[in-house]
C-alpha cells in the first residue's frame, strides 16, 4: 500500500542529523499537526462518465475548531479535481449561506472563514467540484476489457492516500469522523460503501441515487465506493449481516469461498474477546485490484474466484486475504495507526491474525507453515532494503510485523498474548495508537516491561545472524556450543538524517536440544552476547543432533555446519517446520552425499506434513537420478498438489526419459491446476519439438487464474510454429504477456508473429491496441 507522505499541516522542519529511529518514533514527531477536528462529512457524487474518467462531487464537511481565531481550513484534495464553489451554512440551522474564498495550494484546498472561528466552535461548508480522475489515482474507472464477464464498473482504491484524489478530506489516520456517502448511478448498477444502506431512491433517467452512511469513527483513508452491477450473496454471524457482492457469473463460486467469513469472524472475536466492531461487513470484487483493501466494514477485493478445482491448490485468496482484510477491521479500522511511521500496527497486525486462524482451524504445523511463508519474504525484503517495523515506507510491515508478533507470543504465551491484545484493542476502541501503546498493553495485562523488545524488534532494523559451532567432549560427556551474533551495523544515515541502526546484539531466550541414542538433552539459554560459549552437560553419548532454537523462538538466519547424519536425523525427528525446512536446505547443497540423498528422499515419500514433502523433493534435483528418480516417482503421487508440483520441477532438473513420461502424464491426467501447468513447462523443455501440440492446446485451456494459458504463453517463447503463433493471435486480447510474447518472437525473425502485431495495432478493441503498441516498444528498446 502507498502511504500519505506530502500532509499540508505537518511538520516540514529538517530532521537532526543522526537521530535515531527510536527517538524519532518515541517523541510522536511523525504525527503531523492539525488545528481542527474532522467530525462528519456527507460526500455527494453523480454524473459518472467512464470516457471522461469524470463525476460531480458535493462534499459537506462538518468540523469542531481546535483553536481560538481559526481563519481557514485546510483539506486535502487531489489537485484535479476543479472546485466550483465553496458555501457556508451560517448559523445553527444552516439557514443562511455564503460563498467562501479558498486557494488551492497543492493537492489541497484552504478555506477562507467569513469570520474566525474560536476554540470548540462548529464550521461547516460544502465544496461543489467536477471530479477529473487519472484511472486509477482514487478512483478507477474500468470499462470491460479482457475478459468477456468482468463488467464495466468503478471503485474507490488508491491505497492509505488515495481518497483525495476524488474527494477533500483530511487524509491521515489520526482524525477519525463519521460520513454519509450518497451515490447516483444507472439503475441496473449496485453501490456498495461504509456502515449501513439507508436509502435507495429511484430518480431520472434510469438512475437511482444509493445512501450509506458510516455511523461509528473511522479513519478517511477507509471511505469507499464500490459501483458495479453486482449479484448480492447473503449470509450471517449471529446478529451481524453479511454480504457478498460478485459478478452475475461469479455468484456460483461466492458461497463456497466467502463462506468462510462466519468462521473468521468467529474465531478473531473468540482470540481478541473483542466482537466484530461494525454493524455488517461488505466484501465486494472488482477487476484488476491490487489484492484487498480493508475499507471499513466494506472491503473491496480482487474478482480471482476459485473455482472447485482451484481449492487443490491452496488458493492465496483463501488462505491469506480473506482473512487478512477482515483482520482489518479490528487492527487497523477500530484501532488505527496515529500516523504512518508506525503502519504496522495495522499491516503486521493483520498478517499475524490469519496465520493464528489457521493455528486454530488447522492446528500447529500449519501455523508455522504459514509463518514460514512469512519469514522467506521478510528475508528476500530485508535483503534489499533494511528498515526497521516502524518507519516510513518500511517495506517490512507485513512479514516482519507478522513474526514479531508471533515472536511477542511465544515468549508471553498464549493466554498473556491475546490478554494484551485485547487491553490494546478496548483501550484504543475507535481511537488510534502507536507501537509504543501496544507495549503499554502488554506491560498492563502482564507486568512485562519490554523496551528491550520493541527496541531490538520495532524502532531497530534487522535480526540475529546467529553462527554456531559445536565440539563433543566425551571424557565430560558434554557439548560446548560456540554462539555468534555477526550481523552488521552500517551505520549510515539516510537523506534525512535518519538513522535505521542494526542491534550487534540481540537479546533472546532460546531452546536447544541435544539428541543422543540414549535420550535427549535440552536446556534453555539466554541469548545476550555478541559470542557466548554454551556448554551443555549430561550427555549420556555422543550427539545424534543439535537443534539450536527448538521452537523456532526467534527470528533469525542459522549458520551450523553439521555432519550430515546429525543433519538426517534431524530431519527425521524433529516436528519443527521452520526447523526441517532449513535442514533441507543445508542437505540439498551435498549432492554428491548418500546419507543426504537418503534423508531427503525419505522425507520426500513420507514426512508427515506436505511441505517438508514438497521441498525434500524440490531439494532432490540436485541429487544423481538413481537415488532421486524413485523417490520423486513416488512424490509425483502424493496426495498434496503442492508436493506433486516440487516432484515434476525436480524431474524437469533431472531430465531423461522417465522424467518426461512423469509429466505428461501430470499433464495429461493431474486434478491440479497448478501441477498441469508445472508440467506443461517441463514437458516444453525436456521435449520442445514433440510437446508443440501440447502447447497450443494449453493456450486455450481454462484455468484458475490462467495459470495454464501463462505456462502455455510462456512455453510458446521456445517452441513455437506457425500454429501456436496463430493460437497466440486468437488469444491476443485475454492477456497482457500473448503481445509480449509475439514481439519476442518477432524481434527474432519470426514474420508471422511480426504481421499479427502490425494488424492488430489497429484492433477495434482498445486493451489490445494499447497491449500491442507497448509491446513493440519494448521489444524495441531491447532492439536498441
Ligand atoms: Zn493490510
Amino acid at each position: 500500500m502507498r502511504f500519505l507522505l506530502a500532509l499540508l499541516t505537518s511538520a516540514g522542519a529538517p530532521l537532526a542529523a543522526q537521530q535515531t529511529n527510536a527517538e524519532r518514533i518515541l517523541s510522536g514527531r511523525d504525527t503531523p499537526s492539525h488545528d481542527y477536528d474532522l467530525i462528519h462529512q456527507t460526500i455527494e457524487v453523480r454524473n459518472f462518465d467512464w470516457d471522461a474518467t469524470a463525476f460531480d462531487g458535493r462534499v459537506t464537511t462538518t468540523v469542531v475548531s481546535r483553536r481560538p481565531g481559526l481563519n481557514a481550513v485546510a483539506l486535502d484534495m487531489g489537485r484535479r479535481l476543479a472546485v466550483r464553489s465553496v458555501i457556508a451554512a451560517v448559523g445553527r440551522s444552516g439557514g443562511r449561506s455564503a460563498r467562501l474564498q479558498f486557494t488551492r495550494p497543492g493537492d489541497s484546498i484552504v478555506v477562507r472563514l467569513a469570520k474566525p472561528a474560536g476554540f470548540r466552535d462548529t464550521v461547516r461548508f460544502t465544496i461543489d467540484y467536477r471530479g477529473k480522475i487519472t484511472h486509477g489515482r482514487g478512483l478507477y474507472f474500468f470499462k470491460g476489457e479482457g475478459r468477456p464477464h468482468r463488467p464495466q464498473q468503478i471503485y474507490s482504491g488508491g491505497g492509505t492516500d488515495g481518497n483525495p484524489n476524488w474527494i477533500p478530506t483530511y487524509g491521515a489516520p489520526h482524525d477519525k469522523a463519521t460520513w454519509d456517502l450518497v451515490a447516483t448511478v444507472p439503475a441496473s448498477y449496485t453501490v456498495v460503501s461504509n456502515g449501513r444502506q439507508i436509502s435507495d431512491v429511484k430518480g431520472p433517467n434510469r438512475t437511482h441515487t444509493v445512501r450509506w452512511r458510516q455511523e461509528r469513527p473511522a479513519s478517511t483513508y477507509l471511505i469507499s465506493l464500490v459501483v458495479a452491477p453486482f449479484t448480492r450473496v447473503t449470509d450471517k454471524w449471529r446478529d451481524i449481516p453479511l454480504n457478498y457482492y460478485v459478478y452475475p457469473e461469479d455468484a456460483p463460486l461466492a458461497r463456497r469461498l466467502f463462506g468462510m467469513t462466519p468462521d473468521l469472524m468467529e474465531t478473531y472475536t473468540r482470540l481478541t474477546g473483542v466482537k466484530y466492531p461494525w454493524p455488517q461487513y461488505s466484501q465486494a470484487t472488482v477487476t484488476d485490484f491490487v489484492g484487498g483493501m480493508e475499507n471499513v466494514g466494506a472491503t473491496t477485493l480482487v474478482d480471482w474466484l476459485p473455482d472447485n478445482r482451484a481449492y487443490l491448490d491452496r488458493p492465496w485468496y483463501r488462505r491469506a486475504l480473506i482473512p487478512h482484510e477482515l483482520a482489518h477491521q479490528w487492527f487497523g479500522n477500530l484501532v488505527t495507526t496515529g500516523n504512518w511511521v508506525n503502519y504496522w500496527l495495522n499491516e503486521g497486525m493483520a498478517e499475524f491474525m490469519a496465520g493464528q486462524y489457521w493455528a486454530t482451524k488447522l492446528g500447529r504445523r500449519n501455523e508455522e507453515d504459514y509463518y514460514l511463508e512469512e519469514y522467506r519474504q521478510y528475508l528476500e525484503l530485508d535483503g534489499r532494503r533494511r528498515v526497521p517495523l516502524a518507519a516510513y515506507s518500511s517495506n517490512v510491515v507485513y512479514a516482519k510485523g507478522a513474526l514479531v508478533l508471533q515472536m511477542l507470543k511465544q515468549y508471553l504465551g498464549a493466554d498473556r498474548f491475546w490478554a494484551s491484545i485485547n487491553r490494546y484493542l478496548t483501550k484504543h476502541s475507535f481511537g488510534n495508537a502507536l507501537s509504543d501503546d501496544l507495549r503499554r498493553a502488554v506491560l498492563d495485562a502482564t507486568g512485562e516491561n519490554l523496551h528491550w523488545f520493541w527496541n531490538q524488534w520495532v524502532y531497530q532494523a534487522g535480526h540475529p545472524e546467529l553462527v554456531v559451532s559445536a565440539a563433543y567432549d566425551s571424557a565430560e560427556s558434554s557439548l560446548a556450543l560456540t554462539l555468534r551474533q555477526v550481523q552488521v551495523d552500517t551505520a549510515q544515515p539516510d537523506s534525512s538524517g535518519l538513522r535505521y541502526s542494526t542491534p550487534l546484539i540481540f537479546r533472546a531466550p532460546l531452546s536447544i536440544r541435544v539428541g543422543t541414542t540414549r535420550g535427549d538433552v535440552r536446556s534453555r539459554v539466554l541469548l545476550d552476547q555478541r559470542e557466548q560459549v554454551v556448554r551443555i552437560s549430561g550427555l549420556r553419548s555422543a550427539p545424534t543432533m543439535v537443534v539450536i532454537d527448538e521452537d523456532n523462538s526467534l527470528l533469525k538466519t542459522l549458520t551450523f555446519e553439521q555432519p550430515s547424519r546429525w543433519l538426517a536425523t534431524q530431519l527425521a525427528r524433529d516436528p519443527n517446520l521452520w526447523n526441517r525446512a532449513w535442514v533441507i536446505e543445508q542437505l540439498s547443497r551435498r549432492g554428491s552425499d548418500s546419507v543426504a540423498a537418503a534423508a531427503l528422499a525419505r522425507a520426500a515419500r513420507s514426512a508427515d506434513y506436505y511441505r517438508v514433502r514438497a521441498e525434500a523433493a524440490l531439494a532432490l534435483r540436485e541429487f544423481p537420478p538413481a537415488v532421486a528418480e524413485p523417490a520423486l516417482q513416488a512424490a509425483a503421487r502424493d496426495t498434496s498438489s503442492s508436493v506433486r508440483e516440487a516432484a515434476i520441477l525436480a524431474l524437469g532438473a533431472i531430465g531423461g526419459e522417465k522424467a518426461e513420461s512423469l509429466a505428461l502424464a501430470a499433464w495429461n491426467r493431474d486434478s491440479s491446476y497448478a501441477v498441469r501447468a508445472t508440467a506443461l513447462g517441463v514437458v516444453a523443455h525436456l521435449d520442445s519439438a514433440g510437446s508443440k501440440e501440447l502447447v497450443r492446446r494449453g493456450l486455450t485451456m481454462p484455468s484458475y487464474r490462467d495459470v495454464i494459458q501463462t505456462a502455455a504463453i510462456t512455453a510458446a517463447r521456445d517452441v513455437a510454429d506457425s500454429a501456436i503463433v496463430e493460437g497466440l493471435a486468437g488469444i491476443l486480447g485475454e492477456q497482457r504477456l500473448v503481445a509480449l510474447t509475439l514481439a519476442g518472437l518477432a524481434r527474432r525473425g519470426d514474420t508471422q508473429a511480426l504481421s499479427i502485431l502490425v494488424r492488430h495495432r489497429d484492433d477495434k478493441r482498445p486493451w489490445v491496441r494499447r497491449w500491442v503498441l507497448e509491446a513493440i516498444e519494448q521489444e524495441l528498446e531491447k532492439g536498441s
